[in-house]
């Protein structure tokens, strides 16, 4: 029959699991608040640039002049480069000018 003397050792271990997960609380707190915070900025981010990206690619017309965009280069991140007659010009990542790259593929 287990004795008093081992009833307090295993509660006072049983105490000590509980401080050392109650001590690293604030840091696994904030470990998985940065974690969600940062996913939840990325994804803020991504929303934010693809609309100013549809915004600035207009449906393939110069928001400035209502020239069509006319692609010229392709930059190592894959982003697409777009020009019109007046010297404007335009970078895009999403997926925006998908019809006009079809067609030129479709030339080529
Ligand atoms: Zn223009």
């Amino acid at each position: 029959m287990p004795s008093l003397q081992d009833y307090r050792a295993a509660l006072s271990e049983l105490w000590e699991l509980l401080r050392t997960i109650l001590e690293r609380l604030p840091m696994l707190m904030l470990m998985t608040f940065l974690f969600f915070g940062a996913i939840v900025a990325l994804s803020v981010i991504g929303v934010v640039g693809f609309f100013l990206e549809r915004r600035d690619w207009n449906r393939g017309q110069c928001r400035k002049c209502g020239c069509e965009w006319r692609y010229f280069d392709t930059d190592r991140q894959g982003g697409r480069g777009y020009r019109d007659d007046h010297g404007h010009y335009l970078w895009i990542s999403c997926p925006l000018d998908k019809r006009h790259a079809v067609a030129r593929l479709e030339v080529r």
